[in-house]
């Protein structure tokens, strides 16, 4: 296991704090300040796209009866965790996570504790390595039955140079017909120069951040269905499945959308 580097802000944390979690260090809440001054809805926007994950979850264990689950970027454990939901609908669910910071493998245990019908497993892996991630799930995961891929708030960290959209092709490419892409993404659409300023921020603090257009975003789901309501700002996909949610009918910088392999 890497060491933990607290000399530098890591995607991870700061998105902890500023889902107003403990694990993170003063060098990730300084960048949150300083993102809160550019956007004060910052905060907001962190927790709608987890409200996102949370709807999605319930739709795909529920009405899409999906049974299987592979999370890349899964962040530091806040509850309800991903296989919390998906094992509340479908207790046999089998989940998969996958991140390539030691914090999240630090703090693993709590992302490990299921239903004892389900499984759950955390795989260290570096998204941009999708070859050894399907290596190393494939023990847990069966790919001859469909698969949720879930990359929520994952890609606006990797850049097309860094093979973005190679990845998410390589990687859709392993699952059978009737699986799943669940993507969440950071755009610039509505609010171009904050999010410039964002991206300034982080690339300052050595984290790159790369937003995207909606054509950008709609490349991810190349050869999908794009599930209802298609690719959309992230509060409105399926608001009705929403539990103990606090939307503030205000646009929030990410695009989300569910596509279904045919
Ligand atoms: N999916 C969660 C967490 C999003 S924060 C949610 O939406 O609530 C983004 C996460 O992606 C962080 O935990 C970060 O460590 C992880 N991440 C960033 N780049 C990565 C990469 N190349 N491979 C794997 N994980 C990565």
């Amino acid at each position: 296991m890497t060491e933990i580097d607290t000399s530098k802000p890591h995607p991870a944390r700061v998105y902890d704090w500023f889902l107003g979690g403990k694990d993170n260090y003063p060098v990730d809440e300084a960048v949150g300040r300083q993102m809160m001054s550019i956007d004060g809805r910052a905060k907001h926007s962190a927790r709608t796209n987890r409200w996102f994950m949370h709807r999605a979850t319930r739709w795909l264990a529920g009405e899409a009866g999906i049974r299987q689950f592979l999370d890349v970027g899964t962040g530091i454990p806040t509850e309800p965790n991903l296989h919390q939901l998906a094992q509340a609908a479908a207790p046999d669910a089998r989940v998969v996570y996958v991140d390539n910071d030691p914090i999240v493998l630090a703090h693993a245990a709590a992302l490990l504790r299921g239903t004892p019908e389900g499984v759950t497993e955390y795989v260290q892996a570096d998204a941009r390595r999708p070859g050894e991630i399907v290596e190393r799930v494939k023990a847990v995961l069966d790919f001859g039955q469909p698969v949720a891929l879930s990359l929520i708030a994952l890609m606006h960290f990797i850049g097309d140079d860094d093979g973005a959209y190679e990845l998410v092709e390589e990687l859709v490419g392993v699952l059978p017909s009737g699986s799943y892409l669940v993507l969440a993404q950071l755009t610039g659409d509505y609010d171009p120069a904050a999010i410039q300023r964002a991206v300034e921020l982080y690339g300052a603090g050595g984290v790159r951040l790369v937003p995207r257009s909606r054509d950008g975003v709609n490349r991810f789901f190349a050869g999908l269905d794009l599930v209802e309501p298609g690719l959309v700002p992230v509060a409105e996909w399926h608001p009705e499945l929403a539990v103990d949610e606090v939307p503030d009918g205000q646009l929030v910088p990410l695009y989300a959308a569910v596509g279904r392999k045919a």
